[in-house]
Parts: structure tokens; sequence; C-alpha cells
């Protein structure tokens, strides 16, 4: 009783590969138009490996599945999503420590610092068409909340990832094209809402 369990987190991850492994193709899409064409096989690549972690082992606590997969896709993942995401994963899963069950407003608060930590490895801010655009609305509708609403943060995500197609791009690979990075969506903040919708189907499953 009172809070989520590792089990939740498990259902997660597999979710998010599932979601991965569906949307590949269009990840590749979108990182064609404006990067180096690479993005859905970098996600499926590191959520394969993640699942595959995550059929080894027994039940294990929210904090260490997040850390584990983070430490996976750092070390699966060629591009610069690798590091990024896995830098979310290892920090939230730090800051969940070793708690058999976190209450919504943990979670949030652990996702506040991974997101926090991806905004300073990655030098980004929201705005400037990355992974940023969709995580940082969805956790802060999630704090909103209390740690309560994760239809609300998937919702936040996905508006927020669409809502980099007219940006212009100003870290990672699609800055190099200057203006000629508007007009299409940023392939990770598609990913990340991804993420968070598994989050979401993960706490309601
Ligand atoms: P690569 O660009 O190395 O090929 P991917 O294609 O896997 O890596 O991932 C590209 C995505 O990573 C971009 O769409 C963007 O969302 C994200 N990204 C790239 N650089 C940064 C950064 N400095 N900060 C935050 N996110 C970034
Ligand atoms: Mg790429
Ligand atoms: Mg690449």
């Amino acid at each position: 009783e009172g809070g989520l369990d590792g089990e939740v987190f498990v259902r997660w991850l597999r979710l998010a590969a599932d979601e991965v492994e569906r949307a590949a193709d269009r990840l590749t899409e979108l990182d064609s138009a404006i990067g180096d064409a690479d993005h859905g096989g970098n996600m499926r690549r590191g959520f394969q490996a993640v699942r595959e972690g995550l059929a080894e082992d027994g039940p294990r606590s929210p904090g260490a599945v997040l850390t584990t997969a983070g430490r996976t896709l750092v070390s699966t993942v060629g591009g610069a999503s690798g590091p990024l995401y896995g830098t979310l994963l290892r920090r939230a899963g730090k800051a969940l420590g070793d708690a058999e069950r976190v209450p919504g407003a943990e979670l949030a608060r652990a996702l506040r610092a991974g997101v926090d930590a991806v905004a300073q490895l990655g030098g980004a801010a929201p705005g400037d068409k990355t992974m940023l655009d969709a995580l940082v609305p969805a956790v802060d509708a999630l704090e909103k909340s209390g740690g309560t609403d994760f239809g609300a943060a998937r919702t936040a995500a996905e508006e927020g990832a669409a809502a980099t197609e007219p940006l212009r791009a100003r870290k990672g690979r699609a800055s190099y094209l200057g203006e000629r990075s508007i007009g299409h969506r940023d392939p990770g903040a598609t990913s990340s809402a991804l993420l968070i919708a598994a989050l979401d189907r993960a706490v309601y499953g």
C-alpha cells in the first residue's frame, strides 16, 4: 500500500521498449530530416538491451530498476540520446534510493532531478528543440498534480513534442542546420513523449 512498487517500473520500461519498437521507423524518419537518421535504431537497440536486462534479475526496487536501465542505455546507445536518457534514468533512480515503494510525489521529484541533470549534461533548455521540450512540461504537469496525474504529464509531453516543429534547433546535430531545422518535429522530443506515455500506461495498467 502507498506508492509505486518495482513492478510498475519494470512495466514502464517494457512498455517503453514496445513503444520504441513500434515507432522506430518514424523516429528515424524524423531524424533523417534534421539529423543523421539513426534515432529509431539507437532507441531500439538501447531499449532492447534494457528489456533483456530486466528479464535477467528478480524483483528490484524502483530506484535500482531505473539506475540499471540508465546504465544500459549509456553503454548500448552510441548517439547523443544514450548518455542523455541514461542520465535521466540514473539520476532519477539515484534520487529514489532503495525504497521498495515510491509515492507519486517522490517520483515527480526524482524525475525533476533527472531532467535537471539532462539539461546540465546537454547544456540545453526548453525551447532549444530537444527532448527537454517534452520532458520538462511533463515533469511540470506531474509535479503540479502532486505526483498523481500521469495522464496530464503524457498530454504535456505530447504537446511539447508537437510544439518543437516550428522551433529552430539550438543544440545537437539539428542545430547545424540552422534555419533549415524549422518545420520538423524533434526526434528526441518525440521519443520522450513515448516514454512518458508508457509511464502513464504502466502506472494505471
Ligand atoms: P545523435 O544526434 O547523436 O545521432 P540521436 O539521433 O539518438 O543522437 O538523438 C538525437 C536527439 O537527442 C535530438 O532529437 C534531441 O532531442 C536530443 N539531443 C541532442 N543533443 C541534445 C542536447 N545537447 N541536449 C538535450 N537533448 C539533445
Ligand atoms: Mg541521430
Ligand atoms: Mg547519430
